[in-house]
């Protein structure tokens, strides 16, 4: 109480707590197996949340995670579901310290999401954030270059598939109403 009572009165510091306050409040995605990946915005731990207790929710919910740094962070917790496209896209992915990167295939596409191969083994490992570039095959050629982190790998004969989640997410964005527009078709 004391140190609440001390921020209100200091102004500059009052502004700098409600920014950190609105800048760590994020939306997160609840896919069908409840699980989702959580980012601390202040050490960049990764922590995999089962948000099973939320799953007869349909619509926005605020939780509270207090990550291990100590660090507070406010999540909306929402659950949509969003038309998958099975596609054949080209294009890179660049990941890891050295920013390595492959050519891959991207299999499926959603606002969500999406599904790549690689044919050659990489070092990824689920929480990765790599970057995704390629092009979607509609009248615009659109160039997609997004952050993506990594949900799934599963190694297969073909080399691996990994699947991986739009971060962060940017309902009502140009982004997302291009792969709107182009998964509904
Ligand atoms: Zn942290």
């Amino acid at each position: 109480m004391y140190n609440n009572g001390y921020a209100l009165r200091s102004g500059p510091r009052q502004i700098y707590r409600q920014d950190r306050v609105r800048m760590t409040e994020t939306k997160v995605f609840i896919n069908n197996d409840n699980l989702t990946i959580l980012v601390c915005p202040e050490c960049g731990k990764v922590t995999e949340v089962d948000v099973s207790g939320y799953s007869s929710i349909n619509q926005a919910v605020r939780i509270s995670h207090l990550c291990e740094c100590g660090y507070a962070h406010t999540l909306f917790l929402e659950r949509r579901k969003f038309r998958r496209k099975k596609v054949e896209l080209s294009g890179i992915c660049v990941f890891g310290e050295n920013k390595s990167k492959r050519r891959m295939t991207v299999r499926d596409l959603s606002r969500a999401g999406l599904k790549i191969e690689l044919k050659i083994k990489a070092d990824m490992k689920v929480g990765d954030k790599i970057l995704v570039v390629f092009r979607l095959d509609n009248e615009e050629q659109t160039t997609i270059r997004k952050e993506v982190i990594i949900r799934n790998i599963i190694e297969n004969i073909n080399g691996l598939s990994v699947g991986g989640e739009f971060h962060p997410r940017e309902f009502g964005s140009d982004f997302d109403k291009i792969l709107g527009l182009y998964t509904f078709h």
